[in-house]
């Protein structure tokens, strides 16, 4: 198998140590596979990303002495896509509408006479299902509504999501890993595919183009090990190879917090600035 893996920042803000960490541990892996490193681009919250931001992770990467071929995939480009594997989902009764607030899911999910514990997923409180119909949805697909999984549906068409973990889960989790049917419907649940004025999710993007880009090794932080199941069922539904993962300690800061967006004084540029050269960025992250 030729080994190919991705580097897939949001252009939202300025990549930090733990993103240097990221790409560079994904950079040299490939170098050593005699395989390829991917660059992405994953813009498709367009309230969020910016034209600077991009530049400038071109920028950094190039900085550190990463390369990568060109032209470059973004996510904004990549909506028919996107459209398509809902379609997909859709014709296979696997989607419905749903028109719940942020604030309505809270609301719904920790109201005490249904005696429902409040679920902290990993897109955030786990959906109560207030929009899930009964039946699927008949008809065409709603273009302008968000659409949710039917995370029981999909599990019983798809099976158990299984994957191979070269690296490490937070919880030690390594080797042939089986997720827990059980655990993703109570912790997990029906995910949103495609969101309000966006027609895709990070989800469904990030399977479909890793799919599109015969990514072969997932390299990218623990942080989204618990993801990788919903991302291993959505393979599985669409019929897409299910590559191998890689999941990465993260770096902290002295606290023991994980890096943010926001916490730019470890910011890349500012390390640049301040005279730091890329071996002294592979020794702070111990690369
Ligand atoms: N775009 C995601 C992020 O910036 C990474 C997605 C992935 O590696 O799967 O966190």
């Amino acid at each position: 198998m030729t080994f190919t893996t991705r580097f897939a920042p949001s252009p939202t803000g300025p990549l930090h140590l733990g993103h240097a960490y990221s790409a560079m541990l994904a950079h040299d892996m490939a170098r050593a596979a005699k395989g390829t490193f991917l660059l992405r681009i994953e813009d498709i919250d367009q309230t969020r990303a910016r034209p600077g931001w991009e530049a400038q992770i071109y920028d950094d990467l190039r900085w550190l002495g990463l390369n990568w071929p060109e032209p470059v995939m973004r996510q904004s480009d990549r909506l028919p896509a996107y459209r398509a594997a809902l379609e997909r989902l859709w014709d296979m009764d696997l989607l419905y509408p749903c028109t719940c607030s942020r604030r309505d899911i809270e609301i719904a999910a920790s109201a005490p006479q249904e005696g429902v514990e409040r679920v902290l997923g990993p897109d955030g409180p786990v959906y109560p299902g207030t929009c899930r119909p009964a039946a699927p949805p008949p008809g065409a697909m709603p273009r302008a509504l968000p659409l949710r999984l039917d995370m029981a549906r999909a599990l019983a068409m798809a099976g158990t999501p299984e994957f191979t973990e070269t690296g490490q889960g937070p919880g030690g989790q390594s080797g042939a890993i089986s997720s827990d049917c059980k655990a993703m419907l109570t912790g997990i649940g029906d995910v949103v595919l495609s969101r309000r004025n966006m027609g895709t999710s990070y989800h469904l993007s990030v399977v479909v183009d890793d799919a599109a880009q015969s990514v072969s090794h997932v390299v990218r932080g623990q942080d989204l090990f618990e993801a990788t199941a919903i991302h291993v069922l959505l393979q599985r539904l669409l019929d897409l190879p299910t590559p191998v993962y890689h999941h990465h300690r993260l770096i902290r800061d002295e606290t023991g917090k994980r890096l943010a967006k926001r916490d730019d004084a470890r910011a890349i540029a500012l390390f640049r600035a301040e005279g730091a050269s890329p071996m002294d960025i592979r020794g702070l992250v111990g690369l």
